[in-house]
């Protein structure tokens, strides 16, 4: 037996139960072909950086299931990404896409590499690589990328710039990339979506048990764009953000804290490192800590089996992948602690994603006002489908969730017939 379940069994597992629950309807040879990947790819990338030596580094794509349309999701950058994460979360680009009701399939890139040991430009080298090398995935009717973490809206600026170039046009012809910069074709309001997203799905399942966020303590792990966006966002609707963290740092007050000042510090230094506005506490402690509503924000796996008996947050929002593993899922469920599931929690960052890719589509201008108002009504609206589901069937969120989620990919596979 394996000492830790990985990103990729957590996503089997997820979906083992999710083919459960959908029983009969799904046949055994369909939901293999759900299951298994379409294509993963490795690729090396040997770009030589700006201290004249050729550094090789390894890249991931994996296009899951293109059965809605072409596959959609983030490049991750992390020196621990593997190619099993990267089907993982290829794998919940499919559920999320389908849920959040875009015409999207699953994909997701992974580059192994430390994005904090790199220059600015040698950063921008790796990008174009990458984009190089990965040339043949990428394209409006095949795999479309965007930023996750470890990478941003600068990065898909180059993704961009590097295909027109080599294309030999000014521009490219449909959307091959989403979360670029404005001025590059990009939408007002994508970088905050995901952010601006898990916030409007705290606020709408308060509301729907009656609720409020006034007053509301709430912490969030991880301050980079998902994390950070939430707290501002959940902070202006009402709520208290009493702990913080990043890789670096951890801060806790049950008074509240400083969010203007730790904002400041990490668009200044791009992380919390070294900053001093808040009492600092340890980072596996932070979780744990009394809170009405908890962020996970950073990365996979971070509420397990061990801390899930010991999370006092009544409400956990997944701004992150894959935070929750299936065993805390049942501990946290059997203990009432409710979780927003993350292809329903995060999935504003691929919504407004789509608004993009059919804005540059149709060389049409969308203002932040409307990016806004709709992704306030997806949200709502399937926040609506989820918990409609889930008070039905009783059924967790979660549960409710992977089963719309994976219900519409079967039908669209099922639309395009199985042959040849
Ligand atoms: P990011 O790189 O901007 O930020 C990640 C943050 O997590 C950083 O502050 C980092 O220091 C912190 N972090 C990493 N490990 C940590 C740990 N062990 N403890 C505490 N903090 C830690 O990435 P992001 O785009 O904000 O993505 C965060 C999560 O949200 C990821 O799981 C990503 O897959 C998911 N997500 C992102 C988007 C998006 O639009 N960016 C959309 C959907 C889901």
């Amino acid at each position: 037996m394996k000492a830790s379940l990985s990103l990729l069994d957590n996503a089997q597992a997820n979906l083992a139960r999710a083919l459960t629950l959908l029983g009969r309807e799904i046949p055994a040879d369909w939901a293999t072909k759900l299951r298994t990947p379409k294509e993963r790819t490795e690729l090396r990338l040997s770009p030589q950086l700006r201290d004249g030596r050729i550094h090789t580094f390894r890249a991931y794509i994996v296009k899951h299931n293109d059965a809605l349309g072409p596959c959609k999701g983030g490049i991750r950058m992390s020196p621990t990404v593997t190619l099993d994460d990267v089907t993982a979360l290829a794998m919940e680009m499919t559920w999320k896409c389908a849920l959040i009701g875009v015409p999207f399939g699953g994909g997701k890139a992974g580059i192994v590499a430390d994005p904090a040991q790199l220059t600015a430009d040698d950063k921008q080298i790796l990008i174009r690589s990458f984009t190089r090398t990965a040339h043949r995935h990428i394209h409006p009717l095949v795999y479309v990328p965007a930023p996750d973490m470890g990478t941003n809206e600068t990065d898909m600026g180059y993704i961009k710039d590097a295909i027109s170039y080599s294309l030999g046009y000014a521009t490219t012809q449909g959307s091959y990339v989403t979360g670029k910069p404005v001025i590059l074709g990009g939408i007002p309001g994508r970088r905050e979506a995901t952010g601006r997203g898990v916030a409007l799905a705290v606020v709408e399942v308060l509301r729907r048990h009656g609720h409020n966020l006034a007053g509301a303590q709430i912490i969030v792990q991880g301050f980079g764009n998902v994390g950070s966006v939430a707290a501002r966002a959940l902070v202006d609707a009402g709520g208290v953000v009493v702990g913080v963290s990043d890789a670096h740092t951890a801060f806790y007050d049950a008074r509240g804290l400083p969010l203007d000042d730790l904002l400041r510090h990490a668009a200044q230094h791009g992380s919390l490192k070294g900053c001093r506005a808040a009492p600092p506490i340890a980072h596996a402690r932070l979780l744990e800590k009394p809170c009405d509503v908890l962020v996970p924000a950073a990365t996979g796996n971070q509420i397990t089996g061990a801390n899930a008996p010991r999370i006092k947050a009544r409400l956990i929002a997944e701004g992150a992948n894959g935070p929750t593993t299936p065993e805390a899922d049942r501990i946290l469920q059997r203990r009432g602690v409710e979780v927003i599931p993350d292809i329903l929690c995060n999935a504003g960052g691929v919504f407004v994603s789509y608004l993009e890719y059919t804005q540059e589509t149709q060389a049409e201008q969308m203002t932040e006002q409307e990016v806004i108002y709709r992704l306030e009504q997806r949200m709502r609206d399937r926040c609506a489908l989820v918990y409609e589901t889930a008070r039905e069937r009783r059924w967790s969120p979660r549960d409710a969730a992977m089963y719309c989620a994976v219900k519409n990919v079967w039908r669209a596979l099922q639309a395009r017939g199985a042959l040849p």
